[in-house]
């Protein structure tokens, strides 16, 4: 009965708050999977552009579709322009100082979560990774376009770069992940799933972009880095 009215609420007014997850503190140990803070490099324009580099290990070929949707996100939340490239795998970078990379490797199996986000210095400059497991989208896409799926998975990780979310709207599963169901940083549990699942159906909205109180962060933060700009 409670799924029942769960669903008929979701149905009638998609109430986002209905799936809210609770807001949890940091557990002792557990350190921010990957920042701390929001991060000033990908949402502040000090370099010319944002690079995404996509290589392909293993696997099918990445959907061109949701590379694209990734970096017309990555290009409005870092106020430049922002493109992708393939680039053979393991190749030496060359990486220039004036662009933030993002590398993004298609690594099929060779990782069981559907994506993974850390950083790395490459000679001295800091660069954004992100694993995707391509093949682990496409056992759903018989449900959802695999472009879609992919996209939520590279949205999600760019998330975590971005250090999103802040810790006032986050709860502790593998990692900080958003409390509300609407945003692509909503860890997919049941309540998630559910809310999405009528969002999709109904309406053909996908979790490809940030909540409103992910949003409000970032221009909180804009508004800081603004007022303490020299
Ligand atoms: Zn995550
Ligand atoms: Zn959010």
């Amino acid at each position: 009965m409670r799924v029942l009215v769960i669903l008929m609420c979701t149905f009638a007014t998609g109430c986002a708050a209905t799936f809210r997850e609770q807001v949890s503190a940091r557990p002792a140990g557990i350190q921010r999977s990957v920042r701390g803070e929001l991060n000033r490099e990908l949402l502040w324009p000090e370099t010319k552009q944002i690079l995404f580099v996509v290589e392909r290990v293993e696997g099918h070929e990445p959907e061109r579709e949701a590379l694209d949707a990734l970096v017309r996100l990555a290009s409005r939340y870092g106020g430049r322009p922002a493109s992708w490239q393939r680039h053979e795998t393991n190749a030496p970078l060359t990486l220039e100082p004036d662009t933030s990379y993002v590398l993004v490797r298609y690594v099929g199996d060779q990782t069981s979560h559907f994506g993974v986000a850390y950083s790395e210095l490459i000679d001295d400059h800091p660069v954004y990774v992100i694993l995707i497991n391509q093949e682990a989208h496409r056992k759903f896409r018989m449900l959802v376009p695999q472009a879609k799926l992919e996209e939520q998975t590279l949205v999600h990780e760019y998330g975590h770069h971005l250090g999103l979310p802040t810790q006032d709207h986050g709860y502790y599963l593998g990692g900080l992940h958003c409390v509300n169901p609407n945003c692509a940083l909503a860890k997919p549990r049941l309540k998630a799933i559910l809310y999405n699942a009528f969002h999709i159906v109904f309406g053909g909205h996908y979790l490809e972009d940030y909540c409103e109180e992910c949003r409000r962060a970032i221009d909180a933060a804009r508004k800081h880095w603004g007022e303490s700009a020299p």
